[in-house]
């Protein structure tokens, strides 16, 4: 075989100087596209050949490192075979929306603004020139246009629209600083079990409820309340912290209490410890009405002789403060 073939990727024509780098791509048939704007599909299986050209070997050598020096992308991405992919069409993604190199230094600055990009960009798997001819031939035009006339030249204008709305999205994530938010209006004004005032979140996570948690129903007879509060239910949020810790637990109780504030002080309960309970612990609903939240989770109690006990027990990590 000689001649010309596309890039997969960026679907110019490549000379072929050496056959063994074609690859080969089983196309199952094709879409036909009819006057009325209908479209059919028509099984006819083929071959199409396609090689990688020197530009897009670059992005993709590029792809392969970025993956290598960040492990924990690759870990948030399932596999390195995948986060591969995934960096390559975000980098594509970027090359065909003309971005700088200013611009794809900020992208691939952070694990946090990998992870966003590839989210965003990386699933477009189909701003691959080859997208166009597999599993289906697209159109029935299109395989009369053998490839690009330039790098990137296949995308049509509605996925350039869409590919651009997404990075924009990428950057607006990128310039959000964190916020601190109240809980939602109408409850108590504090997370219910560590009665802390705000959950900091990005502007983006809390506009998709997402800084707060819940509603939660909780019993403030069971969580330290004694005989002077009423043991009627109080409905409000939960910060991050409570909810995992209630989760962990099974319920909002006093085991789940306990592990929020084992957290939060930068500890763990060891198995050592059977059946024997923290003690002196209050959720926040507990006590008396009126109440103000908490600037730090749990500062309602006094949290010293807990880390005291612990400490006692070499129990506290070093990373309590
Ligand atoms: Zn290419
Ligand atoms: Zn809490």
């Amino acid at each position: 075989m000689s001649g010309t073939s596309p890039c997969k990727n960026c679907g110019i024509a490549v000379e072929i100087d050496d056959p063994s780098k074609i690859e080969w791509m089983q196309s199952l048939g094709r879409t036909i596209r009819f006057k009325d704007g209908g479209e059919m599909m028509r099984d006819e299986e083929r071959r199409y050949a396609f090689v990688t050209c020197p530009d897009c070997q670059k992005l993709h050598d590029q792809a392969v490192r970025l993956a290598s020096d960040h492990p924990r992308v690759r870990q948030q991405l399932g596999s390195r075979y995948y986060a591969i992919i995934a960096i390559e069409n975000t980098l594509f993604a970027l090359e065909a929306l003309d971005v700088k190199p200013k611009g794809f230094e900020i992208v691939f600055s952070t694990d946090a603004r990998m992870l966003a990009a590839t989210r965003l960009l990386g699933s477009h798997g189909d701003v691959r020139f080859s997208a166009l001819w597999v599993p289906y031939v697209l159109a029935y035009d299109q395989s009369k246009r053998p490839w690009a006339e330039k790098r990137w030249g296949h995308l049509s204008d509605e996925k350039r629209v869409v590919l651009s709305a997404d990075y924009v999205e990428l950057l607006r994530g990128i310039a959000e600083k964190p916020q601190a938010f109240p809980p939602p209006a109408g409850g108590p004004r504090g997370c219910l079990m560590c009665g802390v005032g705000t959950v900091t979140a990005l502007p983006s996570v809390q506009k998709v409820g997402g800084a707060w948690r819940g509603p939660y129903r909780a019993a403030p007879g069971t969580l330290g309340a004694g005989r002077t509060v009423s043991s009627k239910m109080i409905e409000g949020f939960l910060c991050p912290r409570c909810e995992r810790a209630s989760e962990a637990a099974g319920a909002i109780g006093h085991g789940a209490m306990e592990i929020s504030i084992l957290n939060f002080i930068g500890s763990a309960r060891s198995p050592l410890w059977g059946d024997e309970e923290l003690g002196g612990i209050a959720a926040w609903c507990a006590l008396p009405a009126g109440t103000p939240p908490n600037d730090l989770p749990w500062s309602h109690m006094d949290t010293e002789p807990l880390k005291a006990k612990l400490s006692r027990r070499g129990r506290v990590l070093s990373r309590v403060s």
